[in-house]
């Protein structure tokens, strides 16, 4: 009656929902303050002033059809045209307003860039641990996803990956600072994939693109480099958002780029709006492409999150627990003690609201939010500490 893939997907446990409602009850039961979620990526820094400046100004001085009417299905020309030339500014690059797309946000963005170049029986690399929507994107497009695993240092793991490759391989997802783990890739590590994938190339005399899902570029701390991947390889679609550079998560919009130096760059832009056609992805939120375009060199209050992952850090190693250390994004990764779902369950009862890292493709890992109040961070850490030795002792 229904497709099935479909109603599949659609009534697969979440394990974030489930952890969110029990949240819920939680709280109405015992009070507020005896739930620590950290189990969402939903930025806890205002947007910066300027995002309410621009809509302030935008409200009061477009008419009614430039504020709420359609723009091109691929956004305002205006628009990408500033985006084009943000990114030529800052990194050297050569873009124009037929290079971007404008997207509801990197989910929209990497559904429409995985559509526009897959063909049945292509495969795609998942570079562990990885945003699991990678697998429902990749999967829901007719492709294969194919998961390498992660290498002690949470790097890329070079050799693995390039046993992963084969003739039907079609692109590498690589993201980074990284959503789990907050790792950012080093140029050292991306120069010896783009060696690899240039290989690859010239064996099969075919392209093989990244896809770089990039929404935490802006989120890296201290002096710490995420470079710029188009400008180490050059078949790759840049996957930006708004959501957690501007704490804009709810208004849905961002960006793919089509590097002009791409293999077949034209052609992949014609495919990537007619992906985003045949999905409806088209005309982003207007109000925000805009908005977004005026706040185009705003940066996020990254000090708050940063503050929150020294103590947060400092406190859990302190504990013992084995955390590795995120140079950018908003999340510190956590080896569980004993499997994954059975720490989470365990950390429950304390209240403390921790995401399993399997579907993220690193069973024995939990992820923890800390773009939350600090406060909720600094109360949480005697719980850890409980949490700890009942593990322990448990072992
Ligand atoms: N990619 C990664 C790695 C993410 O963590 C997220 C959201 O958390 C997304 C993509 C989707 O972001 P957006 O809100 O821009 O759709």
């Amino acid at each position: 009656m229904f497709n099935k893939e479909m109603y599949s997907l659609g009534s697969k446990r979440s394990v974030i929902r489930e952890l969110f409602e029990y949240g819920k009850q939680r709280a109405a039961q015992y009070g507020a303050d005896s739930v620590f979620d950290f189990s969402l990526g939903n930025p806890s820094v205002a947007a910066p002033d300027c995002v309410n400046s621009a809509i302030k100004e935008l409200v009061e001085t477009l008419d009614s059809a430039a504020l709420h009417g359609y723009t091109s299905a691929q956004g305002d020309f205006g628009v990408r045209r500033t985006v084009a030339e943000f990114l030529n500014e800052k990194y050297s690059a050569r873009y124009s307003a037929d290079n971007i797309y404008m997207t509801c946000g990197a989910a929209a963005g990497l559904a429409i860039a995985i559509r526009a170049l897959c063909e049945k029986g292509d495969e795609f690399i998942l570079i562990a641990p990885h945003f699991p929507e990678y697998n429902v994107f990749v999967k829901a497009a007719g492709g294969t996803p194919i998961t390498v695993p992660f290498s002690d240092d949470f790097q890329i793991d070079i050799e693995s990956l390039k046993n992963a490759l084969t003739p039907r391989t079609k692109a590498v997802i690589v993201n980074s600072p990284n959503n789990p783990c907050g790792v950012i890739y080093t140029q050292k590590t991306l120069a010896a994939l783009a060696e690899v994938l240039s290989e690859f190339e010239k064996k099969f005399f075919k392209p093989i693109y990244i896809i770089a899902d990039e929404p935490y570029r802006e989120l890296a701390y201290g002096d710490a480099d995420v470079p710029f991947i188009p400008s180490i390889y050059a078949d790759t679609v840049l996957c930006y958002s708004f959501s957690k550079s501007l704490s804009l998560a709810g208004e849905r919009i961002g960006y793919l780029a089509v590097n002009p130096d791409s293999q077949n760059a034209r052609d992949l832009y014609l495919a990537i709006m007619g992906a985003g056609r045949a999905m409806g992805y088209v005309c982003a939120p207007v109000l925000f492409q805009r908005v977004a375009a005026k706040c185009i060199a705003a940066r996020p209050k990254i000090e708050e999150y940063k503050v929150n992952r020294d103590f947060l850090y400092g406190a859990l190693s302190e504990i013992g627990y084995e955390c590795v250390y995120p140079d950018g994004a908003f999340y510190l990764f956590v080896k569980a003690i004993g499997s994954s779902a059975e720490f989470s369950e365990k950390a429950k009862k304390y209240g403390l609201l921790i995401v399993p890292a399997d579907d993220f493709a690193a069973p024995g890992w939990i992820r923890i939010a800390y773009c939350v109040d600090a406060d909720m961070i600094r109360r949480s850490v005697p719980l850890f500490a409980q949490l700890y030795n009942e593990c322990t002792q448990d072992k």
